[in-house]
């Protein structure tokens, strides 16, 4: 391997702003990999995902036809150990987005120090549409035709868009009837009865917290004296919005995909979850004033939260954001021909790989108290958690500093180095 000639960068390919997002990975992959000057064996290594399967899952509608839908799962690297990451379902899953989320996951278990390598999978269907019992079968027939796939030693999922703890309990239900023993660790973010974490619902947006606390502090911004816009009021957003507005920051505007919401005085966001927990969507919430979704991202604010979904901050409105601080709760919320206008602006990004990635560390911790079978106080686990975000935001920060580049490739140059130095120990086996 050492003999060969280090990776030559090239410009990349002008790109439109919906991004292909394996492409979009790629770009950031490449600047950190020129930076590392990686050899060409190693460059191509860690850009091909390991395994890439698709899978076809006939169902037996309620109404007795029979339906085919598609699955997949995308294994890009198991290098630092068993696989991890999410299964989504939505009608747009396709192997181009696997294949960039599962990159995503190896450099983000890298980055966090977890003994984990990166996978992807979904099925591509509406879940709005399916029942209940339609959506167990898919769950069931899913898992059963990645069984060899599958396992606490080999791949592990996880939720993500549209997948729950109940699906994450078939998940595991089936795995474990085909290995005719219960196997908790085979899946994480389960119901806590199935051996699921205290804290695991809570700690993607957790990490946002911390993420952006630890951005504020670089910055010597106080939380009393910090406004915060949160994109998206799910899972990740709403709880990032908590979480800050109980350290103090002023939460002055929230969105979702019913509308935004703003309001300058500051938003109660107890009421605003009990608006969702009744209503579903923040559609209609009394408590601030509806204003345009796009004039949300562009609002005066200290820290900018985009926790919906990606391709949302492009090279249209990157150049009207406000906010001196942009923490990436979403994943790839900012396109790559954003960055370097964001970057232009004195805009501190943290990046998605790292500021997302409580989520991951937290089910890492499902699984090692899955196997060992003891399990942990909430306190434990988020004290952890906060001391694994510190160390990597640390890390992420100190890299770029020394490479003298964004947050962002700081981190791919982290990860990216730690996968390629791995690997170089290991060897190639043939
Ligand atoms: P969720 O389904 O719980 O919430 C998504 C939120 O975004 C909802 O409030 C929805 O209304 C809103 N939304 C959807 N489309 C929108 C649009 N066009 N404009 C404004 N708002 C819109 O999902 P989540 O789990 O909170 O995930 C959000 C993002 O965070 C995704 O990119 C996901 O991949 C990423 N992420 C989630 C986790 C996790 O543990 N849940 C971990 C890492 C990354």
């Amino acid at each position: 391997m050492s003999t060969q000639q280090p990776f030559i960068y090239r410009e990349p390919a002008p790109i439109l702003d919906k991004e292909n997002p394996f492409e979009s990975m790629m770009q950031r992959f490449d600047v950190a990999a020129h930076l590392l000057n990686l050899e060409p064996g190693v460059y191509e290594y860690l850009k091909t995902p390991v395994r890439q399967i698709i899978v076809s899952i006939p169902i037996a509608m309620d109404n007795g036809e029979v339906k085919v839908f598609e699955g997949f799962r995308v294994i890009h690297n198991d290098i630092l150990g068993p696989s991890k990451g999410g299964i989504r379902y939505a009608p747009d899953v396709s192997l181009d987005e696997m294949k960039a989320l599962a990159a995503w996951m190896t450099w983000k278990c890298a980055i966090m120090n977890i003994p984990f390598g990166g996978a992807k999978g979904g099925v591509r269907c509406d879940p709005s549409r399916l029942s209940p019992l339609q959506l167990e079968k898919i769950t069931r027939r899913y898992t059963s035709n990645l069984i060899d796939t599958f396992g606490p030693d080999r791949d592990v999922p996880a939720p993500d868009m549209n997948t729950n703890e109940q699906i994450m309990a078939w998940v595991m239900d089936t795995y474990s009837m085909h290995m005719r023993k219960t196997e908790p660790a085979v899946v994480t973010g389960k119901p806590l009865l199935l051996g699921g974490s205290l804290g695991r619902r809570e700690a993607t947006g957790r990490g946002c917290m911390i993420s952006a606390l630890s951005a504020m502090e670089k910055l010597g911004m106080k939380p009393k004296d910090t406004t915060v816009v949160v994109q998206g009021f799910g899972n990740v957003g709403s709880i990032t919005a908590q979480l800050l507005r109980e350290q103090g920051c002023r939460i002055i505007g929230v969105g979702d995909v019913s509308g935004a919401f703003y309001n300058k005085k500051g938003i109660d966001i107890e009421k605003a979850l009990e608006w969702v927990r009744t209503n579903r969507t923040l559609a209609g919430f009394p408590g601030a004033e509806a204003i345009d979704q796009d004039a949300l991202l562009e609002l005066e604010c200290d820290v900018l939260v985009p926790a919906a979904k990606e391709d949302q901050i492009t090279h249209r409105n990157a150049g009207k954001i406000k906010a001196k601080i942009i923490v990436e709760g979403a994943n790839g919320p900012t396109t790559a021909k954003a960055d370097p206008i964001l970057q232009e602006k004195g805009i501190l990004v943290v990046p998605d790989i790292l500021a997302n990635a409580g989520g991951v560390t937290v089910s890492y911790f499902e699984w090692v108290q899955d196997r060992v079978g003891y399990f942990w106080s909430l306190d434990r686990v988020n004290s952890r958690l906060e001391r694994m975000m510190k160390e990597a935001f640390h890390s992420v920060f100190v890299t770029a500093d020394k490479y003298k580049v964004s947050l962002r490739i700081g981190a791919y140059i982290l990860a990216i180095d730690k996968v390629a130095r791995t690997l170089k120990l290991r060897g190639i086996y043939a």
